[in-house]
């Protein structure tokens, strides 16, 4: 269930394994939290492929013909320090406090007892709010407070991170190409207690030897669908341990010429004081005409409360701070996009961090249920590549395994 990485991966396993399969959608289109706005063209979700030594959507993105583009090798990073641009010596301290940020949060790993990142992370320096802010609510989509140290450690993406310059959500329709999936299909009770598991919804009934179920632990948590029998206590208790965190994209056009100074792939940060809290931007991707901002953790769930147009607004708010009334002429207010994950009642957030001390909850999300007649999968599951594309590609392809070992096993 689900025609996210998760699902689509599931599905092409258990069909390699000679298994017939079909995938129940509840939205219109194939991809989940994998986005592109073809218009922009733009990631309103997932964007780099992450640890690409390792990534398995490399390999099969390759295979397609789909270029793939090495965007460390043109990263470029201004910081907006509150009155001026930094300067090289600025970016050095920024460098050697970053370096001393991140020994000083694994040292606390090995140190063990320490709960949170934010318990972890130095304080006081200059630098180390900035760099709290950036690990947690920019890349980890919650606040320090909220995400688990050894979690953390162990999910930390490491390698090269690359770009499908069409973009991970055209990449991911791509592989769901030939699957058997049924879109606009949400599924709203899964009965699991037989011999068969059900699926039933306004599409009607659909009964298979077993499922995998790849909803977000967001959409898990809001009982958006019934399980009869109940899931056991052990599976609730980790869809709660590894609740959503939130990330939002904005994708603002250029209104002429003027590029702001910055080069294609350039990125924008501020400087924070403790308490701070910030957009990031990524201008003019592959020399296209539009700058990306990011807004995470708590601050994008504000900004989703407060409905669509925050995020652009609050993006214009930190661009005229830094290029003053340069801003409102250079971009566009009109004919960006942006994102809505945190209301979407099919994702409710971007993707999970494990709270402190909740260590475990990842395998026991993943275990078998029911002999493994139901297994749930997704990027929550993954151990180590969790909140990313191939965490939910390698989850989703074990549980089919798991799954398909079961229906053998059982039938
Ligand atoms: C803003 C943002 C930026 C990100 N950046 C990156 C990045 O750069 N790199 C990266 O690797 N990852 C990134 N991610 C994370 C990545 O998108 C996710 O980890 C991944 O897409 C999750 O895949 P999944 O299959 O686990 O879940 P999903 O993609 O959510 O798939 C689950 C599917 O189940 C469907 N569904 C839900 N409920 C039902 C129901 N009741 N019945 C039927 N279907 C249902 C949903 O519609 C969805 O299609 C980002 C995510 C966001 C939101």
């Amino acid at each position: 269930m689900g025609a996210g990485a998760a699902g689509i991966a599931a599905a092409r396993e258990a069909m390699g394994l000679g298994l017939t399969v079909r995938v129940l959608e509840a939205r219109g289109r194939v991809g989940g939290r994998a986005l592109t706005d073809a218009a922009v063209p733009m990631d309103l979700g997932a964007t780099w492929l992450h640890a690409a030594q390792s990534n398995p959507l490399v390999p099969l993105a390759e295979a397609r013909g789909l270029e793939l583009f090495d965007h460390d090798s043109v990263r470029s990073s201004r910081v907006w320090m509150g009155d001026r641009w930094a300067s090289e010596a600025d970016m050095e301290g920024y460098d050697r406090a970053e370096r001393a940020w991140h020994a000083a949060v694994t040292l606390a790993g090995a140190g063990g007892g320490v709960r949170s990142l934010a318990d972890a992370a130095p304080r006081g320096g200059f630098w180390d709010a900035t760099l709290t802010h950036w690990e947690g609510p920019v890349i980890a989509a919650a606040e320090a407070g909220e995400i688990d140290l050894d979690d953390y450690l162990a999910t930390l993406l490491n390698g090269t991170n690359l770009l499908p310059r069409e973009g991970c959500g055209h990449l991911l329709a791509v592989l769901a190409e030939g699957l058997p999936i049924t879109l606009s299909a949400p599924v709203e009770r899964i009965a699991w207690g037989g011999k068969r598991v059900r699926a039933e919804g306004a599409f009607g009934v659909l009964e298979a030897g077993a499922a995998v179920v790849t909803a977000s632990t967001g959409v898990l948590a809001s009982g958006a669908i019934r399980f009869d029998p109940a899931l056991p206590e052990r599976t609730i208790g980790a869809v709660h341990d590894l609740p959503m965190g939130l990330l939002s994209k904005v994708g603002l056009r250029a209104s002429g010429d003027d590029r702001l100074d910055l080069p294609s792939f350039g990125g924008i940060e501020r400087r924070l004081d403790p308490g701070e809290r910030a957009m990031t931007f990524v201008a003019w991707s592959f020399g296209r005409d539009h700058l990306e901002g990011f807004a995470g953790g708590a601050l994008a769930w504000d900004l989703a409360r407060e409905g669509e147009g925050a995020i652009v607004d609050l993006a214009f708010q930190e661009l005229r701070g830094m290029y003053g009334e340069r801003a409102e002429r250079a971009l566009r207010r009109e004919g960006g996009v942006e994102s809505s994950w945190g209301t979407d009642p099919w994702s409710m957030g971007a993707y999970a961090s494990l709270r402190p001390g909740r260590g475990g909850a990842r395998a026991a999300l993943s275990a078998p249920i029911g002999e493994g007649r139901l297994m749930l999968a997704g990027e929550a599951c993954h151990e180590s590549l969790a909140g990313t594309l191939a965490g939910a590609w390698g989850s989703g392809a074990r549980a089919a395994r798991e799954a398909v070992a079961a229906v053998r096993r059982l039938t």
